[in-house]
């Protein structure tokens, strides 16, 4: 029941020391295996069970073997690797903390795009280059209307408190996100999912957007 234990390599597991994580929470515990496996998942988590970290580390972890991985060569379009979707610009800026914090020395670059923010700065940042995107998904669909941003090489997709994103009205911004990165990349992303709670709208986005998927309840 120990960090160490779960196989996320010695940078990572310097980082998450370096954060003062002793031990893994329950939802830690039994989310990162799940996800280092490569399977899909659906969690049941509440704010404060630690789930940003269960998302997190296996995603900065499968990021460090695939950075390298040959990205398009459009003209200053990025490509980020994966992409956070939250529902607020507070959660959104706490991921981007963590995320940042959790890949220090990594080499994988964490970008943050919130609505209620000018763009432009926004739009500066991501033409710098992004492997990690955290975003609410009404900015993120301004920015895919906006900016030369390319969801083709999403290898890890994470909806965060996603009956709280339904319940703010975004479900067709989130289905236009998720059919821009479908098409291409059909059985090569992993997807995770967490919500408080499972009514049916989340037990059908579940099914839309998730295969053989795991579902955890702690
Ligand atoms: P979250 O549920 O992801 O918002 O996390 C709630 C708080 O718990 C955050 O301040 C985290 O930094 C902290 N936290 C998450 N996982 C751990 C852990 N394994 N050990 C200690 N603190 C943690």
């Amino acid at each position: 029941n120990t960090f160490a234990a779960i196989d996320l390599g010695d940078l990572l597991n310097q980082n998450i020391r370096r954060c003062k994580y002793v031990k893994p929470t329950p939802i830690q515990r039994h989310a990162i295996p799940i996800a280092l496996a490569g399977r899909d998942l659906m969690a049941c988590a509440q704010t404060g069970s630690g789930k940003t970290a269960a998302f997190c580390f296996p995603i900065i972890s499968g990021i460090m073997r695939e950075q390298y991985v040959q990205r398009p060569r459009v003209a200053r379009t990025v490509y980020p690797l994966a992409l956070i979707l939250s529902p607020t610009r507070e959660l959104s800026c706490q991921i981007h903390d963590e995320a940042k914090k959790f890949s220090y020395q990594t080499g994988v670059k964490v970008v943050v795009a919130y609505g209620g923010a000018p763009i432009n700065q926004q739009l500066r940042e991501l033409e710098r280059g992004v492997d990690i995107l955290v975003a609410t998904p009404g900015r993120l669909v301004d920015l895919l209307e906006r900016a030369r941003l390319s969801l083709q090489m999403i290898r890890y997709l994470a909806l965060d408190e996603a009956d709280r994103m339904l319940d703010m009205g975004f479900e067709p911004q989130i289905r236009k996100i998720v059919e821009q990165m479908d098409m291409p990349n059909r059985g090569v992303r992993q997807t995770m999912l967490f919500s408080a709670t499972f009514p049916r709208e989340i037990q059908r986005l579940a099914s839309d957007f998730l295969s053989n998927y795991i579902f955890l309840a702690v």
